[in-house]
C-alpha cells in the first residue's frame, strides 16, 4: 500500500472536495448552516448537489442513495440512480439540491413501535450536512436522519443529532460562566470494536451460527483463554491480511482506524478508530462493523460481531470513550496538572458524576439486547451496576472538597502531577477498572458497556442528554449568583455529597460489591426485559421531552421495538436449538452409537471380553433421552408464548421460561458432544471454530 495519506478519505466528499468545487461563497453558506444548524436554501442544496453528483460520476458512481440507520441497529439504503431521460430518448445524469436534502422511503417494513399507522407507509429521510458523504460500491451515500410523514423519529441519527445540540447549548452555558466563549461544543467518541473470525466453510456448517451469530451448543475445549496468550499476541497471516485490507477499505473512507490486535479470547481481535465527533463517529462505527463482515468474506472468514459468539470465553463488547470537546479543541474532561485547582474541570466531573447518578437507569436500558444479557454480569464484562470509576487521585480530591478540607498532593503525586497528567492518571487506571462501568481514563470516560453489536448511538443519546440536563441545572443556579467562583465551588460540594454513592473504585466483579452497590441504593437491573422498562419511568420521559430528543409516544415505541426484538431473538434461537437437535444432533448420536453397538455385538459374538462400545452406547443413550424429553419441553414452553398479554410479558415469558429450558438442553448436548466420535458430529466443534482459522 504505497500512499495512505493519498488514499485517506479518497471517497469522501470531505471538507477539501468542497473547497475544491464549491464557489467560495457557497461553501461558505453551507459551513454556516451547519455550525449553526440551520437548513440550506434550494438553489445552494442545487449547487451542492451538483458537485457531489460530478464528484461521484468521476469515481465511477452511478447511484445515490439516503443513507440511514431505522430502529433495527444497522443502516438502510435504497439505490437510485442519477439517471433521467431527456426529450430526444437519451438519459444525463441528474441530482437535485431537492434528491439531496429529503428522500421518501417506503417506511412501512421498518420498525416503528407502533408509531406509524400501517396506512401511511412514507417516510421521509432527511440529510445531515454534518457527516459527510461518502462512495460505496458505486454508490453516493448521503448519510440521513429517517422520520415518519407526521414527522415521529424512526431512527437513531435524529435524536443523537438533538442531543448533540443539548449538550452544546449547555456546555456554552457554563464556559461563559468562565469567560470562555467558543464558536460550538461537541462530544467526541472514540469506540473500540470487539469481533470474532471464524473460518467461513465451518461457519456454513453451523446453522446457530448463521441464524442467530451465535453457537447454541458447543462443548469447551481443553484450551480456552486460559492460558493468556491470545491477547496481544502474533497476528495469523489469513487475519493479518484482512486487517490490512479492512484499514484500507475504512481510510478510503475516511475512518480514523487505528489499531488493530489480538483480544483475550482465541479468535477475538479489535479494532480502535482515533475519536471524533459523536455523530460522525457513529457513523463511522455501522461502517466499520459493516466493512468487518464483507472484507471477512473476501479472506474465507465470517466475522461475528455477537455479544456471545461461544460459552466458556470472553465475549466482545464495544467500549465507548466519550469526552466534551470546543470544536477549537479544547477538551473539557482535560483535569490539567492541578486538576484540584481546576474549578471549570472539577463543574464538568461533578456534572457527569450527577449525571450518571441520576439516570443509571437509562445508561442501563441503553445497553441492554439479550446478546448483551450475557455478559454484563458474567465476570468477564462490567457488571449490571451502573458505577463511576475516578482512580485514587481524583476521589482524594473529590473527599477534600467534600470535607471542606485542603487538598494536599503527597509527594508522590506530585511527582505524577508534575509531568503529563495524563499517563498519569491512567497508571492507576488500569487493572482494577476493567470491572467498571463507567471508568475516567485520564481526560475521558470510558462507558464499558456496550455490547459489540450496539450502534452508539443510542447509548450516546442518553449520556449526551444527561449530562446536558445536569449542566443546564448548574447554569441556572450558577447564573443567578453574585460571586460565581464561591457558588461554583458549593455546587461541587454539594453534588459529591449528593452523588458519591455512584463512585465505586473497587473490583466491580465481587458479590462484596453487589451487596455492597445494594446498600448504596444503586440499581442492579440483571436483565433486558427488567431494564426496559425503566426507560418509560415518568422522570425519563420528562427528560426526553424537555430536550426533544423524544416525544412520550416515541419513547413508548422504542422500548416497544426493543421488548420485541428480544422476545424474537430468544425465539429465533430456540426454534434453531430444536431444528439442530432432531437434524443434526439426535441423528449423529444415534449413528454412533449404532455402529458402537454393532461393534460390540460383533466382539460378542468372537468372545472378545473387553468391550467398551456398549457401555459408551448407553451412556449416550441416556443423554440423548434427556435432550429429547428437554426438546419436547422446550417446544411446549414455546407454545405457551402465545399466551402472553403484551410485549413485557412476552419478553419476560422468554427470559424466564424458555432461556431455562435452551440451558438445560444445551448442557445434555454439549455432555453427549463430550463423547460422540469427530466423525460423527455434524457440525465443526468449538476447538475447530476458535483454532482453526
Ligand atoms: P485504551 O487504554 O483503552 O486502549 P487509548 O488511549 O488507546 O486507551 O484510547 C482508546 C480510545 O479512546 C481510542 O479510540 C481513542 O481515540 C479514544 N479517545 C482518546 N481520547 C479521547 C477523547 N478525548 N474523546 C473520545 N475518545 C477519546
Ligand atoms: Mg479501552
Amino acid at each position: 500500500m504505497s500512499n495512505v495519506p493519498k488514499m485517506f478519505g479518497s471517497l469522501v466528499f470531505n471538507e477539501t472536495v468542497m473547497k475544491d468545487r464549491l464557489p467560495t461563497a457557497t461553501y461558505k453558506t453551507f459551513k454556516n448552516a451547519v455550525l449553526k444548524g440551520e437548513a440550506l436554501d434550494l438553489p445552494i442544496a442545487n449547487i451542492i448537489a451538483n458537485a457531489m453528483k460530478d464528484w461521484a460520476l468521476e469515481h465511477g458512481a452511478t447511484h445515490f442513495t439516503h443513507w440511514f440507520q431505522p430502529m433495527t441497529g444497522i443502516t438502510a439504503e435504497k439505490h437510485e440512480s442519477f439517471i433521467a431521460p431527456t426529450a430526444d430518448g437519451r438519459v444525463i445524469m441528474d441530482f437535485s439540491g431537492k434528491e439531496l436534502i429529503q428522500g421518501e422511503p417506503d417506511a412501512s417494513s421498518f420498525p416503528s413501535g407502533g408509531l406509524r399507522a400501517t396506512f401511511e407507509a412514507r417516510g421521509y429521510t432527511a440529510w445531515d450536512p454534518t457527516s459527510y458523504a461518502f462512495i460505496k460500491d458505486g454508490c453516493l451515500c448521503i448519510p440521513t436522519a429517517f422520520c415518519s410523514y407526521t414527522g415521529e423519529v424512526l431512527d437513531k441519527k435524529a435524536p443523537l443529532l438533538r442531543s448533540m445540540c443539548c449538550v452544546d447549548q449547555a456546555a456554552r452555558r457554563i464556559l461563559a460562566l468562565f469567560g470562555q466563549a467558543t464558536e460550538k461544543v461537541v462530544t467526541t467518541v472514540g469506540p473500540e470494536q470487539e469481533y470474532f473470525l471464524v473460518d467461513k466453510a465451518m461457519w456454513e456448517q453451523r446453522k446457530d451460527l448463521v441464524y442467530t451469530g451465535r453457537t447454541l451448543f458447543g462443548a469447551k475445549v481443553p484450551k480456552g483463554q486460559e492460558m493468556e496468550d491470545h491477547y496481544f499476541g502474533i497476528i495469523k497471516p489469513r487475519v493479518l491480511a484482512f486487517m490490512k485490507e479492512l484499514d484500507e477499505e475504512l481510510w478510503k473512507l475516511g475512518v480514523l482506524a487505528k489499531t488493530e490486535h489480538n483480544e483475550v479470547a482465541p479468535a477475538q481481535h479489535e479494532l480502535a478508530p482515533i475519536f471524533t465527533t459523536t455523530n460522525v463517529a457513529s457513523d463511522h462505527n455501522q461502517l466499520t462493523m459493516e466493512f468487518m463482515k464483507r472484507v471477512a468474506l473476501r479472506h474465507g472468514l465470517v466475522c461475528l460481531l455477537h455479544e456471545k459468539p461461544f460459552a466458556g470465553v470472553n465475549g466482545s463488547g464495544k467500549h465507548n470513550n466519550w469526552s466534551i470537546a470546543t470544536t477549537e479543541g479544547d477538551n473539557l474532561l482535560n483535569p490539567g496538572k492541578e486538576p484540584h485547582k481546576n474549578t471549570r474541570f472539577l463543574l464538568f466531573l461533578a456534572a457527569i458524576i450527577k449525571a450518571v447518578d441520576e439516570y443509571q437507569d437509562l445508561l442501563r436500558v441503553s445497553v441492554a439486547s439479550a446478546g448483551n444479557d450475557h455478559r454484563l454480569g458474567a465476570n468477564e464484562a462490567p457488571p449490571a451496576i451502573v458505577s463511576v470509576f475516578l482512580g485514587t487521585e481524583l476521589t482524594n480530591i473529590l473527599e477534600a472538597i467534600e470535607k471542606g478540607k485542603q487538598y494536599n498532593p503527597d509527594a508522590a503525586a506530585l511527582l505524577k502531577l508534575s509531568g503529563d497528567v495524563i499517563p498519569a492518571l491512567t497508571k492507576d487506571n488500569t487493572d482494577r477498572n476493567r470491572t467498571s462501568p463507567f471508568a475516567f481514563t485520564g481526560n475521558k470516560f470510558e462507558f464499558r458497556m456496550l455490547g459489540s453489536e450496539f450502534s452508539i448511538a443510542g447509548p450516546n443519546i442518553v449520556l449526551n442528554t444527561i449530562v446536558a440536563e445536569a449542566l443546564n441545572q448548574f447554569a441556572d443556579k450558577l447564573e443567578k449568583a453574585a460571586d460565581k467562583d464561591a457558588a461554583m465551588k458549593k455546587l461541587i460540594k454539594e453534588t459529591i455529597v449528593k452523588h458519591k454513592r455512584i463512585v465505586f473504585n473497587g473490583d466491580g466483579y465481587t458479590d462484596a460489591w453487589v451487596e455492597e452497590a445494594k446498600s448504596r441504593g444503586l440499581l442492579n437491573l440483571k436483565s433486558t426485559p427488567e431494564a426496559l422498562p425503566y426507560m418509560e419511568a415518568e422522570k425519563n420521559i420528562e427528560l426526553f421531552v424537555k430536550h426533544g430528543i423524544f416525544t412520550a409516544a416515541e419513547v413508548r415505541s422504542r422500548v416497544e421495538i426493543m421488548l420485541e426484538k428480544y422476545a424474537k431473538t430468544i425465539n429465533i434461537e430456540a426454534l434453531t436449538m430444536l431444528d439442530m437437535l432432531y437434524k443434526d444432533i439426535l441423528p449423529a448420536a444415534a449413528a454412533y452409537t449404532n455402529d458402537l453397538l454393532g461393534n460390540a455385538a460383533s466382539k460378542k459374538d468372537l468372545g472378545i471380553k473387553n468391550c467398551f462400545e456398549a457401555d459408551l452406547a448407553a451412556k449416550i443413550s441416556e443423554l440423548t433421552a434427556k435432550m429429547y424429553n428437554s426438546g419436547e419441553k422446550l417446544a411446549k414452553a414455546l407454545k405457551g408464548a402465545e399466551k402472553c398479554v403484551d410485549m413485557k410479558d412476552e419478553a419476560n415469558y422468554y427470559h424466564d421460561t424458555v432461556l431455562k429450558e435452551m440451558e438445560l438442553l444445551r448442557s445434555y448436548a454439549d455432555a453427549a458432544e463430550e463423547l460422540i466420535g469427530e466423525d460423527y458430529l455434524p457440525y465443526p466443534t468449538y476447538g475447530k471454530l476458535l483454532y482453526g482459522v
